[in-house]
């Protein structure tokens, strides 16, 4: 499996509750490698079309809400098979059903603040890298 590249989101509860080194320490111990990273506060405008494809979704005013609602850190992490390394060591959207080890079930508060956004496919990772980051601000 060759080396690839997803996008990483730390969100604002965990941002709120200073977790965000125990969070990157999960991604480095899975394999995973931060090449980029920034701190930001999100705009509402950056929320919306972030999760354009969650627009019909109920919850998606709440989730646009959250998501601006505090400092971000978003971030590439590299590796093998990094998109569906990454998917494993967030564990499931619903900390409920995720299991142990990871990190939303170790940190999420609910099934909206869910401590990370990972992206689910090859393809949706790089349309997200290349929404926060410059090609020169990624350095593997
Ligand atoms: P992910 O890929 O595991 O992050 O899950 P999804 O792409 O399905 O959902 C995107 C994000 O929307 C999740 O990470 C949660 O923050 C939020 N979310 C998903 N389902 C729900 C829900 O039923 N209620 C609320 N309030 N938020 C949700």
């Amino acid at each position: 499996m060759a080396i690839e590249r997803t996008f990483s989101i730390i969100k604002p509860d965990a941002t709120r509750r200073n977790i965000t080194g125990k969070i990157i320490t999960k991604f480095e111990e899975a394999g995973l490698r931060v090449v980029a990273q920034r701190r930001i506060k999100m705009t509402t405008e950056q929320a919306e079309s972030f999760y354009g494809v969650h627009r019909e979704r109920p919850f998606f005013n709440d989730l646009v809400a959250f998501m601006t609602s505090g400092p971000v850190v978003v971030q590439v992490l590299e590796g093998e098979n990094a998109v569906a390394r990454n998917r494993e060591v967030m564990g499931a959207t619903n900390p409920a059903d995720a299991a142990d080890g990871t990190i939303r079930k170790e940190f999420a508060e609910s099934i909206e603040a869910n401590s990370v956004h990972g992206s689910d496919a090859p393809e949706t990772a790089a349309e997200e890298i290349a929404f926060f980051f410059k090609d020169e601000e990624v350095v593997g």
